[in-house]
């Protein structure tokens, strides 16, 4: 794939978070790993006027290259890259399902087999930082320790991809297993797996019907 088809991957997929109802307006953003770093959405501008040369190059000494300011999130971009080598997407959006979980504080643990997609028995939450800081990224970065997706508390969510179709497919999951949680919480309380479950499931997913990640 060249730069530019992977720029305008990157306008796609942007634009299909929105479309999907994951992301509204400005919020999000996506990156995709490129040479020795990545490409992501600049900041503060509409993904339906966003051109292929508005997305930023960010490289391993974290210079950002383009006529544009990076998505204002690009530290967590940046560290997902750097500690996890199989990444090669990123998609971070304000969910309501999610976010509504994550401001309360919630991981999502093992109501349903599908949390296992995100690469453990629980979606973690990670405590509050304010956007943009090494706080933030630190408190993401371990949150997502054997995961490949997290929430963020008082803020949204956090997915991963060995393709930005894959990373993408995983926040609509991440999302759907939220409002699942959150719609089982009203009713009662959620029968949980238990941990040997859920390896199996993990497992089983390697081998067998794999979902996209
Ligand atoms: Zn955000």
């Amino acid at each position: 794939m060249t730069e530019l088809q992977l720029r305008k991957q990157i306008i796609t997929i942007a634009l299909q978070m929105n479309s999907l109802g994951i992301n509204r307006g400005k919020s999000g953003n996506v990156s995709a790993r490129w040479k020795d770093g990545f490409l992501v959405t600049p900041s503060g501008l509409p993904y339906e006027t966003t051109k292929p040369a508005d997305i930023v190059f960010i490289d391993a000494k974290a210079r950002a290259r383009g006529k544009r300011a990076p998505s204002s999130e690009w530290r967590f971009h940046f560290d997902i890259y750097r500690a996890k080598d199989e990444v090669h997407a990123v998609v971070h959006t304000h969910s309501s399902f999610a976010t509504t979980l994550a401001c309360l504080g919630m991981a999502v643990p093992a109501f349903h087999y599908m949390v296992a997609i995100a690469g453990g028995n629980s979606i973690r939450c990670a405590p509050y930082a304010t956007f943009g800081t090494q706080t933030l990224s630190d408190h993401a970065l371990k949150a997502m320790e054997d995961r490949r997706a997290c929430l963020l508390a008082n803020h949204g969510m956090i997915s991963t991809g060995t393709s930005l179709a894959g990373a993408l497919a995983l926040a609509v999951e991440v999302e759907a297993l939220c409002e699942q949680y959150w719609r089982a919480l009203q009713v009662g309380k959620p029968n949980l797996l238990s941990d040997d479950e859920m390896i199996l499931v993990i497992e089983k997913f390697k081998t067998y019907n794999a979902p996209a990640h």
